[in-house]
């Protein structure tokens, strides 16, 4: 595992190139690229902390900012989303796809 990444770029260097929706002690929900043909937005809730084994209070936080964030969104846009989990990086993160 390196000891950083893109992703720690994206809070400790600010380097963020879409919208930046919430953000934690501990995580940072940002506005995902869309794929080719999507025009939903997708939103990426990643765990700050630079691990591949997180903790279960840990993976709770990312999915608790990201389906408050997604729930908000969901309201204003009127679509429902779905969640989905990406173990294997060097942060913990999640996925919403409205
Ligand atoms: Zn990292």
């Amino acid at each position: 595992m390196t000891e950083t990444c893109k992703l720690c770029e994206l809070y400790e260097q600010r380097k963020i190139f879409t919208r930046l929706y919430e953000e934690s002690d501990k995580v940072i929900v940002i506005q995902a690229f869309n794929k080719a043909g999507s025009k939903n937005p997708r939103l990426m809730a990643v765990l700050k902390r630079h691990t591949n084994t997180p903790t279960e209070d840990e993976k709770q936080m990312v999915e608790g900012l990201l389906k408050t964030v997604a729930d908000r969104v969901s309201s204003q846009i009127g679509l429902n989303y779905e969640l989905s989990v990406r173990e294997s990086a060097d942060h913990y993160h999640q996925h919403c796809q409205f």
